[in-house]
């Protein structure tokens, strides 16, 4: 393996281009490459180091809204005073994440790019389609009860692990993208691909692309936002259900919603259909419950993960509790 480090993109960019592009890898904070590296589950020829790249800085962009560089660290993000005040919901996420040292070294890019907890993928003695395709799922029949119930396939059940990405599907960011071919901008919606019948494709990212900086639009005025994250232990745990909510309220009903769902879904898990219907609904539970359960209408249980459907349900109502209060 050979690693370089370099202070601008093009040079980056320009020795992928030279070299083995699907055999490189970035690194930012390396929280998970090297633990994967060590594994023997990421094996990658060519290692370029990133954190010289003049990627640090939160700007605040002219018509309104954010800039959030791709090597800006989780700690740094979630405790920025423009992140606090106007998109509570991804402060209150980021924190939930790891652990404070994690958090300092962990970057945006890296987190949008974590991969999945699933022990069966970590373990390169079992068979896993998302690490080797066409070995078949360990985790079907297997040890699943923290593994996702929405977007399934039946080559993998892999939840994505990340707390930041739930809030920032809720925020609607747009993840931007540098590659060999030029510049791209992707709504996270569209970022994060469903395993269907290849796992090992987690993003739309091509070979070579690096992640330059993410947008957030401007907050809705008179937005309320929120992030709860239910877990086996208080800290330092993934998600076993989480929700990140914005919503808007005007004369006690609900004006607009953006909800997301974690430790649940397969990719970030947006419901377009619980947004449909609180918009014009009374602010309550019984609003609440009913867009849970849209939410939750298509949820395909394993063998272990079956609470799962319902603590993802009292977490959206709870979540959406504490944001309309
Ligand atoms: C013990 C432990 C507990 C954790 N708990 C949580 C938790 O509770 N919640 C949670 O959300 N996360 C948790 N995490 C995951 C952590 O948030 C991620 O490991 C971290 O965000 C990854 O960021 P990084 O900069 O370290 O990525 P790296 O390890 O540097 O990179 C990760 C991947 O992204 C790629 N990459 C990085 N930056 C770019 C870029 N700019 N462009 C293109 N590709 C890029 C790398 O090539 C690599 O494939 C935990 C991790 C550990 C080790
Ligand atoms: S759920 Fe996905 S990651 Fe886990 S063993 Fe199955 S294929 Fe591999």
């Amino acid at each position: 393996m050979r690693s370089f480090q370099f202070h601008r993109a093009e040079d980056a960019l320009a020795a992928i281009a030279a070299g083995a592009k699907s055999g490189t890898r970035f690194v930012a904070g390396g929280t998970t490459l090297l633990d994967l590296m060590k594994l023997n589950v990421e094996r990658p020829e060519l290692v370029i180091d990133i954190n010289r790249l003049p990627l640090d800085k939160v700007e605040p962009l002219s018509g309104g809204g954010l800039k959030i560089g791709a090597t800006v660290r989780n700690s740094a993000l979630a405790n920025h005073p423009i992140v606090r005040r106007d998109y509570a919901v991804l402060s209150q996420a980021l924190l939930a994440g790891a652990s404070g040292q994690l958090r300092n070294m962990a970057t945006t890019g890296g987190n949008l790019l974590q991969r999945t907890r699933c022990m069966y993928f970590r373990d390169a003695a079992m068979p896993c389609n998302k690490r080797e395709p066409g070995t078949g799922c360990s985790a079907i029949g297997g040890a699943n009860r923290t593994l996702a119930i929405l977007g399934t396939s039946e080559h993998c059940i892999a939840t994505n692990p990340s707390d930041m990405n739930v809030a920032m599907t809720a925020l609607e960011a747009t993840i931007h993208v540098r590659g060999i071919n030029g510049k791209r901008s992707i709504p996270i919606a569209d970022f994060h691909l469903l395993p269907g019948d290849t796992p090992h494709r987690e993003t739309v990212l091509e070979p070579g692309d690096l992640i330059t900086h993410v947008t957030l639009p401007p907050p809705v005025p008179g937005s309320r936002s929120f992030y709860l994250k239910l877990r086996d232990r208080a800290s330092y745990e993934f998600a076993l259900a989480s929700a990140a909510v914005v919503v808007t309220v005007e004369g006690g009903r609900v004006a607009r919603a953006r909800i997301a769902l974690g430790g649940v879904g397969t990719k970030p898990w947006r419901s377009t259909e619980a947004e449909a219907l609180l918009a014009g609904e009374p602010v309550g539970e019984p609003a609440f419950r009913r867009a849970a359960d849209a939410a939750l209408r298509d949820a395909r249980p394993q063998s272990q993960n079956g609470f799962k459907v319902e603590l993802a349900r009292r977490c959206l109502v709870y979540a959406l509790k504490e944001a309309t209060q």
